[in-house]
């Protein structure tokens, strides 16, 4: 029986692994902290439970895709229930509940101007068409060698996506109205980029939003790396925690183990879903020209995704009014995003609060409830500058602001329970590197083809699978990589 090792049980790890316990290969994982899901991760403190990183479902066939493929039924392992309205969002001054009902987004925005419905209905009809290409033959596929995407007929479906614009310059195409431009273009901070900058295509994130729906697991997100680990190890794939891979060790282009502790793990193939710039500079061991196109000047001279500061609060009382989502935008949207990119801390913040206490009391004791409040910032390349007394300042004032804005008056005097992670919390919990929550960003320079492979270009046995390289960041993104990379392995040592 062929084996293989992988670095990291993160989302990217796991769901590589399934794949490839199921096609006979014996998996072993070695995750450096004790527990699996790496970033879909969970705080269980003073009766309180939150979840630290990744909070809204989309896509919830991709989720259980690993489970069906796997010939089990993905609800003896988790349950999903659809969230509608999908978030309520303030911004210019008015709070918007978010359908995912057409006939409900239909009502919500003829009020705007006959003009813009029908210029909402023009942006979607082009994003969802860019959409069927992109799944097609970029998201869906990986690439190994120039000719898998300098043919002509893929240079002609990257041509359909006509993704040189901005997604908002996509959007004004199209609508005038400033509050429904900007409830249509947040949504690509779900995966680091601003809206302003970031390639049209991402407007397939609102759009996949709006069309299908958002989700809920049962107990929150963290059930869901629970799922993939129990599916694993029932499979009979192994996972060994505290295992921190010190080095990945090659010779002739080929990887001849990880070092862990000393010793030398061997395998005949290595995933790692350990973060694909950190893994370069940290873990791989090879002379710069068996790097291939990644070396060191290469990969410290990629653009990296934003990084959020985070709140976890424990309150002592609910709130009603409060749903499942919540957005708040910076009245100067554009100023706020731009405030990140250049590595400033926002004065007036965009945030976003996950309050799953709205639909399910297990995240707190009677009575009580769970917080969690997001705020994109910039990574550790751009602003570093995250010591006790400066952490502390910032949670204060968002507390306030959280209150003020949400309208929440007595939040402080109710919060029983508080925690910060901040980019260097990611840094150093998972290894992303820079404190980049989404990995590398998906400019256009670093998407699709252009984005780090799911095979090492000249090193033989090695593959990655994970938010910086293909297809991408985002959950379901991350469990197609772990499938691509899985069907890479198949492909050479089946
Ligand atoms: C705050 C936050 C909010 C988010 N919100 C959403 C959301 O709402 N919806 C959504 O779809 N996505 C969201 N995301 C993104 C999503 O969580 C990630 O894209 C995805 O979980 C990344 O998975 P991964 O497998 O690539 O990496 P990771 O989760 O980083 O896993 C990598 C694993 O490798 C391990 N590792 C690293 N180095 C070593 C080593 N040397 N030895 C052994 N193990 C190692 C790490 O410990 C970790 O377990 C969010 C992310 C964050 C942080």
């Amino acid at each position: 029986m062929k084996t293989v090792s992988i670095v990291g049980a993160g989302v990217g790890g796991l769901t590589a692994a399934i794949n490839l316990q199921r096609a006979g290969f014996a998996v072993t994982i070695y995750e450096q902290n004790d527990h699996a899901g790496g970033k879909m991760d969970i705080i269980e403190e003073d009766g309180f439970k939150f979840d630290t990183g990744p909070t809204i479902v989309m896509m919830p066939e991709i989720y259980q895709k690993p489970f069906v493929d796997a010939g089990v039924n993905p609800d003896d392992y988790f349950t999903m229930t659809r969230v509608e309205p999908i978030m309520d969002v303030y911004t210019q001054g008015k709070k918007l509940p978010l359908s995912s009902d057409l006939v409900t987004i239909a009502r919500e925005f003829e009020p705007f101007g006959e003009g813009e419905l029908h210029g909402f209905l023009n942006y979607l009809t082009d994003i969802y068409g860019k959409y069927t290409i992109a799944k097609k033959y970029f998201i869906y596929q990986s690439f190994r060698s120039p000719k898998d995407f300098y043919n002509p007929k893929t240079l002609w479906h990257a041509y359909q996506l006509k993704t040189f614009s901005s997604s908002f310059s996509a959007i004004q195409k199209n609508i005038q109205n400033t509050t429904l431009q900007y409830l249509l273009s947040f949504q690509t901070l779900y995966i680091g980029i601003s809206p302003f900058s970031g390639p049209s295509i991402y407007n397939i994130i609102p759009m996949i939003e709006l069309l299908y729906g958002v989700w809920f697991i049962k107990g929150g997100m963290y059930e869901y790396a629970k799922a993939l680990t129990r599916l694993f190890e029932e499979l009979g794939g192994k996972i060994v925690y505290q295992a921190q891979v010190d080095k990945i060790e090659t010779a002739n282009r080929h990887v001849t183990g990880l070092r862990i502790n000393g010793s030398l793990e061997q395998s005949d193939a290595v995933v790692t879903n350990a973060d694909f710039p950190y893994a370069m500079t940290d873990l791989l061991v090879a002379s710069e020209a068996d790097k291939g196109k990644y070396k060191q000047r290469k990969v410290d001279q990629l653009d990296y995704s934003m990084s959020c500061f985070l709140l976890y609060l424990g309150v002592d009382r609910q709130y009603q009014e409060l749903n499942l989502h919540t957005i708040k935008m910076a009245d100067d949207f554009a100023g706020n995003v731009a405030a990140i990119d250049q590595g400033q801390l926002p004065d007036d913040p965009s945030f976003y609060v996950y309050y799953p206490t709205a639909l399910d009391d297990s995240f707190a004791p009677a009575g009580q409830s769970s917080l969690y409040v997001l705020v994109p910032v910039a990574n550790l390349k751009e602003n570093d500058d995250w010591d006790a007394q400066s952490t502390s300042a910032f949670a204060a004032k968002m507390i306030d602001k959280v209150a003020a804005d949400l309208d929440l008056p007595d939040l402080a005097e109710h919060i029983v329970y508080q925690q910060v992670y901040t980019p260097k919390t990611f840094a150093s919990r998972y290894n992303s590197r820079f404190g980049s929550v989404f990995g590398l960003k998906p400019t256009l320079r670093q998407s699709n083809y252009f984005r780090p492979h799911n095979k090492h270009s000249k090193i033989d046995n090695l593959y990655f699978a994970g938010a910086s390289v293909h297809p991408g960041a985002g959950v379901p993104i991350v469990i197609t990589s772990g499938e691509l990379a899985a069907q890479e392995v198949i492909k050479d040592h089946s």
